[in-house]
């Protein structure tokens, strides 16, 4: 019984951590800003989920990842 504790045990474990957001908190992007928008307000205060990559407000809203899963970084302090 205790393995197959253990098993459901894991499959929560991904069901609650998926692929994208492993490589989403291995990445820290706060702080640093978009390349493609240098001269706007470029903070990557978001995160597409398609691309696996942190992206800032005018890419969220380009064409690029327009029709991807987008989601927005609230900081907390
Ligand atoms: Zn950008
Ligand atoms: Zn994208």
């Amino acid at each position: 019984m205790a393995t197959f504790k253990q098993d459901t045990c894991e499959k929560v474990k991904k069901a609650l951590q998926p692929e994208w957001l492993k490589s989403f908190l291995k990445k820290t992007f706060f702080g640093s800003s978009c390349a493609t928008h240098a001269a706007l307000k470029n903070e990557l205060n978001r995160y597409c989920i398609t691309c696996t990559e942190p992206i800032c407000q005018h890419c969220a809203s380009g064409s690029k990842h327009g029709p991807h899963k987008v989601i927005k970084i609230y900081r907390h302090r």
